[in-house]
């Protein structure tokens, strides 16, 4: 689809904020417009001058309606509850929808799956190229590696990160899962503490660090006796999520109904 209309949801966050930023200067996209939760300080406000630059004619709303009536695709990076919302309306209108929210729960995941029946849905935890091309990676290693090598998975992120493990590190865990082809939810050791027991074989252990501002960093931890693989990512700034999750968006515009990965983004 030519110069597709692109609208941003939660454009006052961390992530809404610098994608909002990114859509008013691309060539091959519009900024259709963009939301904020009820009772947000950005509500209201022309959307061009709250992203510092000369005024839009477009206010920030908190009724998301218009912009999925207006938009050929709505990228939302808010939080689970608001995603699913936001999926049930882009099923409504028939606008495409990017998830990059984490924290969905399957309940969640359910809903959304079920809305991508009616319209294109793209749910990705991680933007970035390199995650995406490390979960490939990892299914490898696991597929390849006995069980006698166990598994870690591990990250840090910035202190204002309110989801633990990150959906990178469950989708890394899920990667891994798939390798070995083991169900992760039956495998997972999710936190230690105290007299834990000497590690069950098998299992896929998660560890979480949280501090400063940290973007995101993720290793995978294959460990057997005598030698150790760590597969890795760190992202140094959040414009790699940035640009990813723009470039999806694109991509998404005009496709027909279904439930889509950064893998069909990226060819993988
Ligand atoms: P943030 O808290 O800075 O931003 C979230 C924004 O959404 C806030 O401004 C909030 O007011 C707004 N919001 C909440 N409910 C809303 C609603 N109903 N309507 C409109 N706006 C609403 O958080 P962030 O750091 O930008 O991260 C947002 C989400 O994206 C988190 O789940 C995070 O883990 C995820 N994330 C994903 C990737 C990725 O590559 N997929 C990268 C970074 C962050």
């Amino acid at each position: 689809m030519d110069n597709p209309a692109i609208g941003v949801v939660g454009c006052a966050g961390r992530m809404g904020r610098m994608i909002a930023e990114m859509l008013r200067t691309r060539a091959d996209c519009r900024l259709a417009g963009a939301t904020e939760r009820p009772g947000a300080e950005a509500v209201g406000q022309d959307l061009g001058t709250f992203l510092g630059g000369d005024a839009l004619g477009l206010a920030i709303a908190d009724d998301p309606g218009a912009l999925f009536a207006a938009a050929d695709v709505v990228v939302d990076f808010t939080a689970p509850v608001a995603a699913v919302w936001h999926a049930e309306l882009a099923a409504q209108q028939g606008c495409a929808l990017l998830i990059g929210t984490t924290g969905l729960q399957p309940d969640d995941l359910a809903k959304i799956s079920t809305a991508a029946e009616r319209t294109a849905i793209l749910q990705a935890a991680n933007t970035s190229l390199g995650v995406n091309l490390l979960l490939a990676l990892v299914e490898q290693a696991a597929a390849k590696l006995p069980e006698s090598y166990d598994i870690e998975v591990l990250e840090m992120h910035h202190r204002h990160k309110v989801d633990a493990p990150s959906g990178t590190a469950l989708a890394l865990g899920e990667a891994a899962a798939r390798g070995r082809g083991i169900a992760l939810e039956e495998q997972a050791a999710w936190a230690r503490h105290g007299q834990t027991g000497a590690r069950c074989i098998g299992d896929i252990g998660f560890a979480v660090l949280r501090g400063g501002d940290v973007a995101g960093d993720h290793s995978v931890i294959f460990a057997a006796e005598g030698e150790r693989l760590e597969l890795g990512h760190r992202a140094s700034s959040r414009a790699v999520f940035v640009e990813g999750a723009v470039t999806a968006a694109r991509w998404l515009a005009g496709k027909p109904a279904g439930l889509y990965s950064m893998r069909d983004v990226l060819g993988l």
